[in-house]
């Protein structure tokens, strides 16, 4: 064990770094010169294809309209959900080089020098995808159908939070399902299937706890959307202890009743015409991968038989 004194870390960021490098020893992800971009192994990507499965088996019940997008989306549809309000440090704006011949000389030109050239570029008409049911709801503008719809959603998310911790990624999947309609519906959606989730991940060995959750809003303005998301309890994580008693725990999934946040900006309403709710299930896939490997160990051949024919290794 290295010394604290010496190396300045506290014991849960000592632990953080000794999972981070435990994995990448094993191979099982390929660290990056960015924090939290990681190559991934085939192994690692074989417990990912059967948690899918899994969660696919688990959800079968719902009928979900399976639908995958790009992890980039419009501009126009980032501007509607708010993102840069809430959380403008999380955010990726994509820009490129729009200029003409002597723009580029110049912009070469910084570039031999050693100086920036990014102030060359101009925003791009996309924005990297933070939250992957956002480009689901800039396509269902309008009236629902009579019941409401519901969707399977997979997909990259971006997130600006650099970090030695494994869990926390830049850039990694989600697969949500995604019910939107009658509010009433969306409630018991996102409680029924809550539960239901609880129940498969503690199948697979995760010792998953259901914890109260709020979002890293920004900000003053930040601070109030936190204290009504706890008030209403709108927001729910599923935990797993990573690092003992050193954390509370990492959320590997979260059941979200988004209300009418989304649904209203984006003009999606009822069949009787009421302004539509949202309600999310999601699941972090390499989060959960990680918590696998975490509670069976490092090497899958010696996981328990039963978890091992769960994911079809
Ligand atoms: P909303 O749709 O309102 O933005 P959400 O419920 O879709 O919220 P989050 O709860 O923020 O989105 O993220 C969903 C899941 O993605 C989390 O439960 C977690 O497992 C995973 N996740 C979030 N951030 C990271 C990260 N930085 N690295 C790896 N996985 C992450
Ligand atoms: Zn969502």
């Amino acid at each position: 064990m290295t010394d604290i004194l010496e190396t300045g870390l506290t014991p849960l960021e000592e632990a953080r770094h000794g999972f981070r490098r435990e994995l990448l020893d094993a191979g099982l992800l390929i660290a990056s010169a960015s924090a939290g971009v990681y190559g991934r192994s085939a192994t690692f990507e074989a417990v990912l294809t059967g948690l899918d499965r899994v969660l696919t088996e688990l959800t079968a019940p719902l009928n979900a309209t399976a639908l995958r997008f790009p992890p980039v989306y419009p501009r126009a549809d980032f501007e509607l959900t708010d993102y840069i309000a809430s959380f403008p440090d999380l955010s990726g704006v994509v820009s490129s080089f729009e200029g003409g011949d002597r723009e580029h000389r110049e912009l070469l030109a910084a570039r031999e020098a050693g100086e920036r050239w990014d102030g060359y570029l101009t925003p791009a008409d996309v924005v990297l995808t933070n939250a992957i049911c956002h480009p689901l709801y800039a396509t269902l503008r309008g009236r629902m159908p009579a019941g409401g719809g519901v969707y399977d959603i997979l997909g990259w998310g971006f997130r600006h939070e650099p970090s030695a911790d494994p869990m926390r990624m830049q850039s990694f999947r989600m697969h949500e399902f995604v019910y939107v309609g009658e509010p009433d519906a969306a409630q018991e959606y996102r409680d029924t299937w809550l539960d239901k989730a609880v129940d498969a991940l503690s199948g697979l060995g995760l010792p998953v706890t259901p914890v109260a959750a709020n979002d890293p809003f920004f900000g003053r303005a930040g601070r109030m959307l936190v204290s009504e998301q706890l008030r209403d309890n709108l927001k729910v994580e599923l935990t797993v202890p990573m690092y003992g008693d050193l954390h509370e725990g990492t959320a590997i999934a979260s059941a979200n009743c988004q209300r009418d946040h989304l649904t209203a900006a984006f003009g999606i309403r009822t069949a009787g015409g009421e302004v539509a709710h949202g309600a999310c299930l999601a699941f972090g896939m390499e989060r959960t991968v990680l918590a696998l490997l975490r509670v069976h160990g490092l090497d899958v051949n010696d996981w328990p038989l039963d978890v091992r024919a769960r994911l079809a290794l």
